[in-house]
């Protein structure tokens, strides 16, 4: 079946990359574990393959689906989200200068602030991108990074603001200069995935996933993705991905594969159950709970972004609150779900809880983390896509036990 007549994400999801095998006729393409392909003469390889580190048939499957569904000419596999982010980064000049939001993803401010900034790499923080990226940018300003939404506290950023603003920067430049220096805005779609938003059609240059999350959306994998149409950084990573080796096995590339399959009934269910367990918590304001952030709500302070940005107004699978009792009610809750469980990550088909103060963001000083939201009190879950009413009974015996 060919699938290049089709915009469509669900069909794309399940064919694009997904071809029967020519010689065998299988419908599911095998698992491809030769590190190294039979040439005819020197250097004239029999098939597409050299080398597996170069290329392997299931990383190309993979990444031509993720192309797909991201509405980008190429995608890269990397061996993990934050070997996709540390490509991204190793491609810029070195003495270069980037912003990023302020809540960035822990294991992405520690690469910029502890490895590139080795390399002479520079980095402004700013909680209010779409005010203050203007004044943020210097001519030697390559890079802009954003989440959207962002963790734990489900902040969103318009991202064509964000894209008009570098516009203007490179107008600027070409102006000034014949050979102006190129800056390209980055978006890591982790939390929403590709069914739920496509920053490349909102003004992104790239864009960035730990496929861990709701792109293998299993648990059982860790993995990452970069998707552009930009050619020239295509070929600059292309060149990267087998210069610095961080490529993903062609076992978990086939299994990453085989859950991209289902994203879009994924995302569907988990944005349901998330929606409605956000519903629950908000009612509770007031008793048992102080605040609510969810994308998917009207009283999210950026619902008209997300009704451009989202797909139908989605708000994803994450729902971040805050616990009335402080730090004590939000472990108490964490340890009396039984749907949910204790546990780091997110993006899966099971529901998780955690409390960043003390697990993903317990790294950043308090001063500094509660200047972002991220409250002793603050409770993160990543809702599944079990049945929602026995999540919703998980969340009110939880919440009762937490706050008695
Ligand atoms: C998990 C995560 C990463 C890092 O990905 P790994 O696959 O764990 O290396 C990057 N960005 C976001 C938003 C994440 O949630």
């Amino acid at each position: 079946m060919t699938v290049s007549n089709t915009s469509n994400f669900a069909t794309l999801a399940v064919h694009a990359g997904s071809q029967a095998d020519a010689s065998t006729g299988a419908v599911i393409p095998a698992i491809s574990l030769s590190t190294t392909f039979a040439q005819s003469k020197p250097a004239v390889p029999l098939g597409d393959y050299e080398y597996s580190r170069s290329a392997n048939p299931n990383r190309d499957g993979f990444e031509t689906a993720v192309a797909a569904l991201e509405g980008a000419k190429y995608a890269l596999g990397y061996s993990s989200g934050s070997a996709a982010t540390a490509n991204v980064l190793q491609a810029l000049a070195s003495n270069t200068h980037l912003v990023s939001i302020g809540d960035v993803y822990g294991g992405t401010h520690r690469y910029f602030t502890k490895v590139a900034h080795a390399h002479s790499v520079d980095v402004a923080f700013t909680n209010l991108i779409e005010q203050e990226l203007e004044q943020a940018l210097t001519r030697e300003t390559s890079l802009v990074w954003i989440e959207s939404p962002s963790n734990p506290t489900l902040t969103v950023t318009d991202i064509s603001v964000v894209a008009q603003i570098i516009a203007k920067e490179r107008a600027t430049r070409a102006a000034a200069s014949p050979t102006p220096n190129p800056i390209y805005l980055v978006v890591d779609n982790t939390f929403l995935s590709p069914y739920i938003q496509n920053p490349l059609a909102h003004g992104a240059d790239v864009v960035v996933h730990s496929v861990t999350k709701y792109i293998n959306g299993h648990s059982d994998v860790v993995m990452g993705v970069a998707a552009t149409s930009n050619d020239l950084i295509h070929e600059k990573l292309r060149f990267l991905q087998n210069a610095l080796g961080a490529i993903p096995s062609p076992f978990d590339s086939w299994l990453a594969h085989r859950g991209l399959k289902t994203l879009h009934l994924r995302a569907r269910a988990a944005s349901s159950n998330a929606l409605a367990v956000a519903q629950y918590l908000e009612n509770a304001i007031g008793s048992t709970v102080v605040a609510v952030s969810y994308p998917g709500l009207k009283s999210h302070p950026k619902r008209d972004v997300v009704l451009k940005q989202h797909r139908d107004g989605l708000g994803g699978g994450m729902v971040s609150f805050r616990i009335k009792g402080g730090a004590d009610a939000a472990n108490k809750f964490c340890a009396s779900t039984k749907i949910f469980t204790l546990a780091e990550s997110l993006g899966g088909i099971e529901s998780l809880c955690e409390v960043p103060a003390q697990m993903t963001h317990a790294g950043i000083p308090k001063d500094k983390r509660e200047a972002s939201g991220v409250f002793d009190d603050l409770i993160r879950l990543s809702v599944g896509i079990e049945d929602s009413e026995d999540i919703l009974a998980d969340i009110e015996q939880a919440l009762a036990k937490a706050t008695a």
